[in-house]
């Protein structure tokens, strides 16, 4: 912990201090986002650095590989759609933004695994098996092109193929297609190159690279 708490007073002396009547505005009048950003738990990619943010501007979930589920109101746990409501519903937030990055585990494991193998944790696969129309449509892709057998174009084809079914997957939810309809919220598909620092922003079916500068 000795890290985290020594990164803590850096902060509190620092970006605290140059920010601290932003902190306190926000913790007074709530939180007005433009930006949903869902992204991967992965270590290596922060949006708030990647994108230069500050508190308040992007309501953030991470969950493993950026998945998106389908609308379920199944009554089970799902974590991902409960932020989705809030953010809709709660914020109007009119921006969701699904990050997807390379070099992803959870796409990587997705990959790996035939869709008819039984489960080999409590939650992991099963999770990540709501990713296996982009699995599909990797291997399709990557067999158009003569790739099937090289894990690694697989894999970076299906971390891209996972954000285009997010997309799909975010309006299946009623509240979401009506706002997107209307024209008040905005989706959107990028994915980062964690080597590169590269970021592509979806064009229709194609991740166009954006220009650093
Ligand atoms: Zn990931």
């Amino acid at each position: 912990m000795d890290a985290l708490i020594a990164g803590y007073r850096r902060f509190r002396a620092g970006y605290y201090e140059q920010h601290s009547s932003k902190f306190e505005r926000l913790g007074a009048k709530g939180q007005k986002p433009h930006y949903m950003i869902i992204g991967c738990a992965d270590s290596r990619v922060d949006p708030s650095i990647n994108f230069d943010t500050g508190p308040g501007d992007v309501f953030m979930v991470r969950n493993v590989a950026n998945v998106v589920p389908p609308y379920a109101p199944d009554g089970d746990h799902h974590g991902t759609s409960a932020a989705l409501e809030f953010a809709m519903k709660g914020l109007e937030i009119p921006n969701i933004v699904i990050l997807g990055h390379a070099k992803c585990g959870g796409i990587a494991a997705l990959v790996d695994r035939e869709p008819g193998d039984a489960p080999t944790n409590d939650f992991l696969d099963l999770w990540m098996s709501v990713a296996r129309p982009a699995r599909r449509a990797a291997f399709k892709a990557a067999e158009a092109v003569g790739v099937a057998d090289d894990r690694d174009q697989v894999c970076h084809l299906c971390e891209q193929e996972n954000v285009k079914i997010g997309l799909k997957n975010l309006m299946t939810f009623p509240w979401i297609a009506e706002r997107v309809k209307a024209g008040t919220t905005k989706l959107h598909g990028l994915y980062f190159d964690i080597t590169k620092g590269e970021l592509y922003r979806l064009n229709g079916e194609a991740f166009e690279l954006v220009p650093p500068a």
